[in-house]
Parts: structure tokens; C-alpha cells; sequence
């Protein structure tokens, strides 16, 4: 099983990372590859360029060997189309290969507007980690999709390359990187909501306006 998670990661912060060791865990210890988009595509610009969003990720996944960082969207440049790295990833991997994407319920209530997004489920599997506060429109093709192509559990996600859909309800952190950016924005700390390795280096390189010089 190929695992992705792709996002802004706008910053990188201890809600993905949770999120992608419980995805881990629940798949036998599978890796899970987190994916910094370049461009996002549904999405205004980001606070910080896609070499310093990376660089963050980098430290944030250091020494953690269930947790690594695929950089194949900013190296393609150009938007980043999830059906694009799917068909990149598909032509490395082979064609029996499991793949599978892992979104939030946020994420996966837009499903509908990604480009090419019923090609989608030809190239990979989707897992769908439900976030509090979050639904998808009963009526909507999200989730008719997961009504029609649903499995209940990780190993079905094993007899097939691609198609299937599962739901996992994890425990997860109340943290958005909206928030943090805000709080670093208007001078309050962030700290315990991400890595100190990754706040380290937002500080040192005055990332979302923080200041180098304020006592945070
Ligand atoms: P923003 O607040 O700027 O929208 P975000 O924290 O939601 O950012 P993204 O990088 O846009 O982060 O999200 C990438 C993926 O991570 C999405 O699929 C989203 O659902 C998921 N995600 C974000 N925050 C959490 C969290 N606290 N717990 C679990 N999943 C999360």
C-alpha cells in the first residue's frame, strides 16, 4: 500500500501529524507520504513559499520513520492536480499496487470541483478521516460516491489497486493552520500546537510575520 496525504500544509502542524500516524496505525504501519502541494489549486495563495513549507515538513517528520515527505509536486511545478501525481505514482508503482489518498471531511466535502476528480477513484483508494464539525452534503456526489464504492474496513483496501472508499473516525487535534498563522500574525504564541523544531524555524526565518526579535 502506497499512502498519500497531501495539503497545504500551511504551516505543517501536530493535527497532520496525529492524524497521519492514526492513519499509519490503523494500516499495520504502513508509511504515510506527506505531499506539500506547490500551487494549491482550490485555494488563495499560501503564507509561505512551497521551499519553506517543505523545509518545514522536513523537520517536522524527522526521526519519525512511520512519516516521510514526497516533494514530487513542487519539483512538477505548476498547479497540483491530486490526478496528476496519482497517474505519476501509478506508472512508478505498477499497476497492482494499492494507492491510496487520505483527506479530511473538509477536504473531501469539495471532492466534486477537483479537476479530473472521477478519475480520481481509477488511480487510488480514498480514506476519509471524519473531522468534528465537518459534513458532507447528504445529496452531494461526495457522498453519493462513498455510499456506492464505501468498504468498512482497512483490509479491503488491500484486494484491489484502486475504487474503494473508507470512512475512519480517529481521534483527532482541534488545530487548523488558519489559526496558527492568525496567532502568529497578531504576535500570540503557537507553540504546543506544532512541532518546536517547526515554530524554531518560523521564527528564524520571520514566517507569517513573526518577529525574530519578540520574546514569544
Ligand atoms: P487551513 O486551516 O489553512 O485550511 P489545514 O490545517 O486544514 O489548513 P491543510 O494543509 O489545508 O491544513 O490540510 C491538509 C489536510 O489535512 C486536509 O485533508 C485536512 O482535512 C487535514 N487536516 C487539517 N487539519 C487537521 C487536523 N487538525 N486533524 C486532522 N486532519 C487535518
Amino acid at each position: 500500500m502506497h499512502l498519500v496525504y497531501g495539503g497545504t500544509f500551511d504551516p505543517v502542524h501536530h493535527g497532520h501529524l496525529r492524524m497521519a500516524l492514526e492513519v499509519s496505525d490503523r494500516l499495520g504501519g504502513e508509511q504515510v507520504h506527506l505531499m506539500p502541494c506547490h500551487i494549491p489549486p482550490h485555494r488563495g495563495g499560501t503564507g509561505a513559499s512551497s521551499e519553506q513549507r517543505l523545509r518545514l515538513l522536513e523537520l517536522a517528520v524527522d526521526g519519525e520513520p512511520q512519516l516521510v515527505v514526497d516533494d514530487r509536486e513542487l519539483r512538477r511545478g505548476g498547479a497540483s492536480y491530486t490526478a496528476d501525481t496519482l497517474r505519476q505514482l501509478r506508472a512508478e508503482r505498477g499497476q497492482d499496487t494499492p494507492l491510496a489518498i487520505i483527506v479530511g471531511t473538509d477536504a473531501f466535502a469539495g471532492f466534486d470541483r477537483w479537476r479530473e476528480w472521477r478519475a480520481i477513484p481509477e488511480l487510488a483508494h480514498i480514506i476519509i478521516v471524519r473531522r468534528p464539525g465537518y459534513q458532507l452534503d447528504a445529496h452531494g456526489e461526495p457522498a453519493r460516491l462513498l455510499a456506492e464504492r464505501g468498504v468498512s474496513a482497512p483490509d479491503a483496501l488491500y484486494d484491489r489497486p484502486c475504487g474503494r472508499l473508507l470512512a475512519l473516525d480517529l481521534p483527532l487535534l482541534d488545530i487548523s493552520a488558519t489559526d496558527i498563522r492568525a496567532r502568529i500574525g497578531d504576535g500570540r504564541s503557537p507553540r504546543y500546537l506544532l512541532p518546536e523544531s517547526v515554530w524554531r524555524e518560523i521564527r528564524a526565518q520571520g514566517l507569517y510575520s513573526a518577529c525574530p526579535d519578540r520574546n514569544f
